[in-house]
């Protein structure tokens, strides 16, 4: 028996142990050298005009024996001869085909040599204890038989082989009471990987798998009831007729990959609804995409993508084990499941698949270069963004949809990026608008703008509806502005982070002038003791003559707003949240105000009280929460009592 060069069994150890997570991933290693196997013999077809060579004749076999616990794969490549294998599979880390690949570079043959690191070969040391390798080089008499146990070393011999190509036996290792390798003898498992890993393969990848057929054995099997008289017939109503149809097992070739995947096949090939059907097998989804997005690219980055658009929010969306992330195939094999490094957050909801040579890391798990994916991550995002651009034009429905289920991801890669990434993404932003409760793009409002107009008006509130109820909004909107509404918590944080939409600063509604609503002077004796009661609390005191039927209400003045403060008093682990600088508004209209009046020159103790219960009153009104719930109850009751 031959050793293995040193470093050789070093490196089988660090196969078998350390380089990949997966042992499962041998049938995509041992897959892709037939098909790498197949493109030599076929490349050297063509350049050597070599006849009877068809892609059609071209195939891998893979054989499962459960009572011999073996599983075979066989090609009908180009094989090897003894010094092959002595020099491909007796030395570890050397790639015959890497050397093949580069040997023909630039030769532009429509091949795709996968393999390039040379240890992937050994990777089914992991599920067998025994291998072994009948190789029969094309055009060659003889076949020379490879065996090998493991780290020890390996055996060639001369053998017999009909016609060219190779076959890998690999005799499973035993099941211990921790591990079982049953599973790589059912076929169910076996087509599973394939389907996985090995699906774009570009020959057929075949197995015979069973499957039961009922036979019709009423002819002679049939035991039939001395008094029945039927002729076997369909008529006949004996006691046998169970015994008429048997299930009977039957093994049929079956192909199990579908080797031209749907995102590399031309118009012509494509059949109508099928990336929608790919889609939904793929990402398990129901329902069909609300868009699906083929795009390509050839020069500094390269890669082919077919990405969808769920109609609905996938069920795990907002749970903490949704992963974002695209499918990343090279040469045809799929290298990672949920490759998150293609998409930003805030397109976390887009599903798909990637396509490109990227250069891999040696398990062939993980891509190497992340400058790479770099490159085709900035360029999916911008196509992400231009196609979501056109459907918020020219398809209004369903782009409203989509912004009802993932808009708020959008509005978070925003805000969490502090603008730096609005480039783009601010022009997907739609809100309702207050006069016609429709859904507008901010570029619809300024579009829509009074003449001089540079500002654009916004209203926070729960609903719309809310928003609308809003004091002083009515006036703003008969002044002939629109105001966007503010319906969720990140929308104002968010518009804070833009600052500014060509030119048009955003401000809320209430910075507007509303013309009949001026403000009457208040009493500056009654302000100068609201402001002392509310030092702390407060930064101004107005009379205002537009509150409707509120006694009192609050604004806020500077950069954070009465709806802002609301979402920081919600956040998790947060000591000091931020508080809006807040102006008590009094209703001029109101008999509160005459009451204020009058108190503070009859009873400073009884006016101090009044004072704290309409602030109370006024935080209430805005959805605040009052601090001092004891304090405003026992205000109370001394009034009452
Ligand atoms: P890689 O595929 O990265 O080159 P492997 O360890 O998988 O590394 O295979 C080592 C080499 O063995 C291949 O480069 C190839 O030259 C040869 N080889 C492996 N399997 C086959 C096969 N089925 N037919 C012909 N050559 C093969
Ligand atoms: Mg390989």
């Amino acid at each position: 028996m031959k050793k293995f060069k040193t470093e050789s069994k070093r490196m089988l150890d660090l196969v078998i142990n350390s380089i990949y997570t997966n042992r499962e991933i041998f049938l995509r290693e041992l897959l892709s050298n037939g098909s790498d196997a197949i493109d030599k013999l076929y490349y050297k077809g063509l350049t050597e005009g070599l006849t009877g060579l068809t892609r059609d004749d071209f195939y891998i076999n893979i054989q499962l024996d459960k009572e011999n616990r073996t599983l075979k794969i066989t090609d009908n490549g180009i094989g090897m001869t003894a010094e092959e294998l002595e020099n491909n599979l007796g030395t570890i880390a050397k790639s015959g085909s890497f050397d093949f690949k580069n040997g023909n570079e630039g030769q532009n043959a429509d091949i795709d040599i996968i393999g390039q690191f040379g240890v992937g070969f050994y990777s089914a040391f992991m599920v067998a204890k025994k291998v072994e390798v009948l190789s029969k080089a094309y055009g060659q008499d003889k076949a020379y038989l490879w065996t090998s146990s493991g780290a020890d070393g390996y055996e060639i011999k001369e053998s017999e082989k009909e016609s060219n190509g190779t076959e890998i036996t690999l005799y499973l290792k035993d099941n211990t009471s921790e591990d079982s390798f049953d599973e790589f003898l059912e076929e169910y498992k076996i087509k599973e990987l394939v389907k996985k890993y090995s699906d774009y393969i570009r020959y057929p990848i075949k197995m015979l798998v069973t499957s039961f057929e009922y036979e019709d054995n009423t002819e002679g099997e049939h035991e039939h009831d001395e008094n029945c008289e039927c002729e076997h017939d369909e008529n006949c109503e004996c006691e046998h007729e169970h015994e008429h149809y048997s299930p009977k097992e039957v093994k049929k070739e079956q192909v199990l990959n579908s080797m031209t995947p749907v995102w590399r096949k031309t118009k012509a090939e494509l059949s109508e609804g099928e990336y929608e059907k790919f889609y939904k097998e793929e990402f398990y989804d129901m329902q069909d995409p609300l868009r699906c997005i083929y795009t390509q690219a050839e020069g500094a980055v390269d890669y082919k993508a077919l990405l969808f658009i769920p109609k609905t929010i996938p069920y795990n969306y907002y749970s903490k084990n949704y992963e974002k992330g695209l499918k990343l195939y090279t040469a045809g094999v799929m290298i990672t499941d949920k490759c998150a490094d293609l998409l930003p957050d805030y397109f976390n909801f887009v599903k798909g698949v990637v396509d490109s040579e990227v250069t891999l890391n040696i398990s062939r798990e993980t891509v190497q270069q992340n400058r790479q994916l770099k490159a085709i991550k900035n360029s999916l995002e911008k196509k992400i963004k231009s196609e979501l651009n056109q459907m918020a034009k020219n398809d209004r429905e369903k782009y409203e949809q989509f912004f009802e289920n993932f808009g708020t991801s959008i509005k978070y890669g925003i805000y969490q990026s502090f603008g730096m990434n609005s480039e783009g993404l601010v022009d997907l932003l739609i809100f309702k608008s207050a006069k016609t409760g429709k859904y507008i793009t901010l570029q619809e409002y300024i579009d829509n703008a009074k003449e001089d107009q540079k500002t654009i008006y916004y209203a926070s509130g729960k609903t719309v509806e809310a928003c609308k109820a809003l004091p002083k909004l009515e006036a703003v909107l008969e002044k002939g502005f629109d105001v966007i509404c503010l319906t969720e918590d990140v929308d104002e944080f968010c518009l804070k982070m833009v600052g500014k939409y060509k030119e048009f600063e955003f401000k809320s509604y209430e910075a507007e002038d509303v013309g009949e609503t001026v403000e009457t002077v208040i009493d500056s004796g009654v302000k100068d003791a609201i402001m002392e009661v509310l030092k702390d609390k407060i930064v101004n005191v107005k009379l205002s003559n537009n509150l409707k039927n509120h006694p009192v209400s609050l604004t806020s003045e500077g950069e954070l707003s009465i709806e802002m403060e609301k979402v920081f008093a919600k956040m998790p682990n947060v000591n000091q949240p931020m508080k809006a600088q807040k102006v008590l508004e009094i209703n001029a209209e109101h008999q509160v105000y005459e009451k204020l009046k009058q108190t503070l020159g009859e009873d400073r103790e009884k006016f101090d009280d009044i004072v704290n219960i309409l602030f109370d009153q006024a935080c209430l009104i805005s959805g605040l929460e009052v601090e001092d719930v004891t304090g405003l109850t026992d205000r109370i009751f001394k009034l009452i009592v």
